[in-house]
């Protein structure tokens, strides 16, 4: 007799790259989904002619695991400029990546915005994560990210203006308390490609990923409500499989496998404004909050990195406040239209509010030693998986990589 497929419990990127491993080796699965697409975490909103992302994210091309799954040419990727802009005393500070941008102004940027020995510490950072490769900077010792910037011996100038907005932007925590090692990830990741955005917006992402998979296989609108190795209970009725997958988020996970402790989260919130007219910033550029004044903290003009992202005639700007605010949407707005005027002067107070993403399970809290000893096994129980960016980095590469181990999991389960 036929066995029953595998079932993965969420259509996330985990949950599709899993599918696409299990597919690959010949073995039949179902996708429950309890939302109305898939692609979790990853959305595009299209408001009014916008593309809005949910919640600013970028897709770094150097991702190892990405660069096997993903197609970027059929994404179309428009990448930002490596490097970054930095506000601070009332000032924009260009700091390109002097490597990619031979000629640019870091020098005299990077001079201000710390000092001559962090340029050097910034380039032996660089050459050393270069040459060290992700396997091997996750056998390195792990400590936050900042202690281990202060260990580089970065003054605390650089660490404030620089790097405290770059890498809380990324790890949603301006106290800098996330793992070294994911920061040795992303560093080295950023220093050898782009930060991207599909032209169509991040969700042709996971579309990318579930258009390769065969009809019936993915069922929509179908929340798994319990989950044992064998079978999967939804409202419509229970469903038999050979092995589970649970590829949801942290939070979700520990619900359903009755979990007492759930991975810790990091939220974010979004600010999605329509411009008239150009955007004060025309290069496809990310634009830090180096003052640590806030409330934004790092600020994107996403028409200027893909046109398609606003309307002919208009830009998108998309404003990220680290965390969740406890004040209102609207007390929110008017401090973030303070911020956006100090630093475009009124013109700014003309932007419309499109939409405000408060997104409190953004990602895992991945402090030390989150990625020497994470808090779950992959194998939960014989025939019983997990995956999410809540096993391994935090982030797009993370949840592929889990997906595609949780698949392998089980193909090596099958052979033995
Ligand atoms: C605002 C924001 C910014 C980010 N920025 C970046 C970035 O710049 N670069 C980067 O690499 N990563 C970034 N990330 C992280 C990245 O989006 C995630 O790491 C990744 O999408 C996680 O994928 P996942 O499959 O592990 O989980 P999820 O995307 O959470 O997918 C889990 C799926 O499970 C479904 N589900 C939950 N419970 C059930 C149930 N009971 N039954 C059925 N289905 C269920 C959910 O609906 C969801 O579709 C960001 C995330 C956010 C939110």
């Amino acid at each position: 007799m036929d066995q029953p497929p595998v079932i993965i419990v969420g259509a996330g990127i985990a949950g599709l790259c899993c599918a696409r491993t299990l597919l690959a080796a010949g073995i039949p699965c179902t996708l429950l989904e309890a939302a109305d697409t898939p692609g979790g975490r990853i959305r595009t909103d299209e408001l009014d002619g916008f593309l809005l992302d949910r919640g600013f994210q970028v897709l770094l091309t150097a991702y190892p695991e990405a660069q096997r799954v993903l197609d970027y040419s059929a994404l179309d990727l428009r990448p930002f400029e490596p490097g970054a802009v930095v506000r601070f005393d009332g000032r924009f500070h260009t700091l390109m990546d002097p490597w990619r941008r031979p000629g640019s102004i870091l020098d005299g940027a990077l001079a201000r915005v710390g000092s001559l020995a962090d340029k050097l510490r910034m380039g032996s950072m660089r050459s050393e994560l270069q040459r060290a490769g992700p396997l091997a900077i996750y056998q390195r010792p792990e400590t936050t990210i900042l202690e281990s910037l202060r260990a580089r011996g970065f003054s605390d100038a650089m660490i404030d203006r620089f790097f405290r907005p770059f890498f809380g932007g990324i790890t949603l925590d301006l106290s800098l308390s996330g793992s070294s090692r994911m920061m040795e990830f992303v560093f080295r990741t950023f220093s050898i490609g782009d930060a991207a955005v599909p032209a169509g917006g991040m969700q042709r992402i996971p579309e990318q990923l579930a258009a390769g998979l065969p009809a019936g296989c993915l069922r929509l609108h179908t929340p798994a409500l319990t989950v044992e190795p064998h079978r999967v209970r939804t409202p419509g009725g229970t469903l038999q499989a050979s092995a589970v997958v649970v590829a949801t988020d942290g939070p979700a996970a520990a619900r359903l496998l009755q979990r007492p402790r759930a991975p810790a989260v990091r939220g974010v919130t979004n600010l999605c404004f329509a411009i008239d007219g150009p955007p004060p910033v025309e290069q496809p550029v990310l634009i830090l909050d180096g003052d640590g004044a806030g409330p934004v903290t790092n600020l994107a003009f996403m028409s200027s990195v893909s046109p398609r992202y606003a309307p002919p005639g208009k830009a998108l700007a998309s404003a990220s406040v680290i965390g969740i605010p406890a004040e209102d949407n609207a007390t929110l707005e008017r401090s973030v239209r303070r911020q956006m005027a100090s630093w475009f002067g009124p013109a700014a107070d003309a932007w419309r509010l499109l939409r405000v993403y408060r997104i409190a399970d953004a990602l895992p809290r991945q402090s030390p030693p989150w990625l020497t000893q994470p808090i779950w096994n992959q194998r939960v129980a014989p025939r019983l998986w997990l995956a999410g960016d809540a096993q391994d980095t935090p982030g797009l590469d993370g949840a592929m990589v889990s997906g595609r181990r949780a698949a392998e999991g089980i193909i090596a389960e099958r052979a033995s």
